[in-house]
């Protein structure tokens, strides 16, 4: 064994003549040395840790050609340009490319270090039988959490993969993922057949990257102050292509700044057109939907803000990563509204069979680390199966601590008018009812004559708000169809005065919600 690794070459000396890095960072060494031994390996690196060079250095190394498995045409030709510039031999087999024949023949030579291609056609029978005709060095499965459906992004392609991999049961196989929690990283392993022992997960603290996360207000005057603050090029996701063209107009007009939208819905030409104007520029702001980043290369991203909720924390934790990869200081700033929660939940009944389940989980993670009056990164860190201090000093929370109030009892107010109102009235109605507001409505349905009816006092009551806000996050209130509020989750173990509620003191008002009613 040990004369058989001295005759390899040197992984870093590779690492240095072909690709010009002094050094591996973090566990790159650790995958590639792995990979070099012929062990598969499960790889989850954040954003930016440089995945790519942990199976394009093992397959310049190595006899035979890696084949690269990759969901998108545009990442492959990312990949593909950025390979072949530094002398790498590569190619895809894509419907967007025109050589096929010279890449199939360059691979029966033998002449190929890696070959991308997409899984729907990496599934094909004739595909295994292409394959036999040349050596093949390793598989790697980038986006590898794309075979589970725990995963955020599943895709049944991913799934064909299999007969493909047991074809060749010596040949190593690597997957990698940024983005893959505890669950999720299991069913990897197991759909791809990898083994236990060959997971490595890096680090996924990004300390220069501040995490502010708030209420929606004013989104147009949040992100320009943000925009403000940040002169450097910024990316705003936005939920729907309507919210994208809309934002990306207000913006320009209230900051004069350069200001260009990206979806799905555009021609394909000005996609690339405002992508590659991004990538080139030092102010620009892209207001995007989540169709804008994979697989996007500029490090000096100052900002990212979310207009509205991110599907999960592991696509917040991909979105926001594109912020500040050269490790200058950058932000990350997410505007929630409670609405955010209220539709996803309204999404999640649609979903069927094990995925509901899966997608339920992901959104409450999604809404405690919303909702915490804690440190933001430790939450983050948590569900990436870290163990990090409690406190990081760069986040929201941990710089501006908000006082945190219980609300337990106060919830249990709010509860109990939703239901004895009979869960079909909107906020404005249950209010009402609890500050103890008469009005025609009120008295028709002879809400005044309820226990609940004026049990919430002054001081309390600009504290409703919010609470609903947070219940709605967590799951506890949902909105029925015609707006009105309806218990669910924990909802009666909170009746019960069995789950305590806390929440962050709001800020203090000119006015409480009786004045404002000119009582
Ligand atoms: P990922 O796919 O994990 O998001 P990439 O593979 O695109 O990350 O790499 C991110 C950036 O890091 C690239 O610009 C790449 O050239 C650079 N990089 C990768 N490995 C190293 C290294 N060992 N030293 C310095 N820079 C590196
Ligand atoms: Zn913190």
């Amino acid at each position: 064994m040990a004369d058989e690794t001295t005759l390899l070459p040197n992984p870093k000396d590779t690492l240095r003549r072909v690709f010009g890095f002094p050094d591996f960072r973090g566990v790159q060494g650790d995958v590639v040395n792995r990979v070099l031994a012929g062990r598969s390996t499960l790889a989850v690196m954040p954003t930016g840790a440089g995945k790519s060079l942990t199976y394009q250095l093992p397959a310049v190394m190595m006899e035979g050609t890696c084949i690269v498995i990759s969901p998108l045409i545009a990442l492959m030709h990312d990949q593909l340009r950025s390979a072949r510039a530094n002398g790498v031999r590569a190619a895809t087999l894509t419907s967007a490319d025109s050589d096929w024949r010279e890449t199939m023949n360059t691979f029966r030579a033998g002449e190929l270090d890696l070959l991308y291609v997409a899984p729907e056609r990496a599934s094909q029978p004739q595909f295994l039988d292409f394959l036999t005709s040349a050596p093949v060095a390793l598989f790697a499965i980038d986006e590898a959490h794309c075979v589970s459906e725990w995963g955020h992004d599943f895709r049944p392609d991913y799934r064909g993969l299999r007969p493909l991999l047991d074809s060749f049961p010596d040949i190593p196989r690597l997957a990698l993922t940024a983005t893959a929690d505890r669950h999720t990283r299991a069913d990897i392993l197991g759909q791809l057949g990898i083994p236990e022992d060959g997971l490595i997960v890096a680090g996924f603290d990004r300390p220069n990257i501040r995490y502010d996360i708030r209420h929606r207000d004013n989104p147009v005057k949040q992100i320009t102050r943000l925009m403000e603050e940040h002169p450097g090029p910024g990316i705003v996701y936005a939920p729907t292509r309507r919210k994208v063209e809309e934002l990306a107009l207000k913006l320009a007009a209230a900051t004069g700044r350069d200001v260009l939208p990206y979806h799905a819905g555009l021609p394909g030409d000005e996609r690339a057109a405002n992508q590659a104007a991004f990538v080139a520029s030092e102010d620009m702001v892209m207001v995007a939907t989540v169709a804008f980043g994979m697989g996007i290369d500029k490090p000096d991203v100052r900002f990212v803000a979310h207009a509205g909720i991110p599907k999960s924390i592991e696509a917040y934790y991909q979105e926001t990563g594109r912020a500040g990869r050269d490790g200058d200081p950058s932000q990350a700033m997410m505007f929630w509204g409670a609405e955010d929660f209220v539709l996803a939940r309204q999404r999640l009944a649609e979903v069927e069979g094990e995925r509901q389940q899966g997608e339920k989980v992901r959104l409450d993670a999604l809404a405690a680390l919303v909702e915490t009056p804690g440190c933001r990164r430790a939450v983050l860190l948590r569900h990436f199966d870290e163990d990090p201090p409690e406190q990081c000093g760069n986040c929201d929370n941990c710089i501006d601590p908000p006082k945190v109030v219980d609300a337990t009892e106060l919830a249990r107010k709010l509860l109990s008018a939703v239901y004895r109102t009979g869960q079909s009235f909107g906020f404005g109605h249950i209010q009402k009812v609890l500050v103890g507001m008469e009005d025609d409505r009120v008295r028709q349905r002879g809400h005044d004559k309820l226990s609940v009816f004026g049990i919430v006092s002054r001081e309390e009551a600009p504290m409703l708000q919010p609470l609903v806000r947070a219940l709605k996050a967590r799951g506890a209130l949902i909105q029925t169809e015609h707006n009105g509020l309806a218990l669910s989750g924990d909802a009666r173990l909170i009746l019960l005065g069995e789950r305590p509620v806390s929440i962050a003191q709001p800020p203090p008002r000119s006015k409480s919600v009786r004045g404002k009613s000119g009582q």
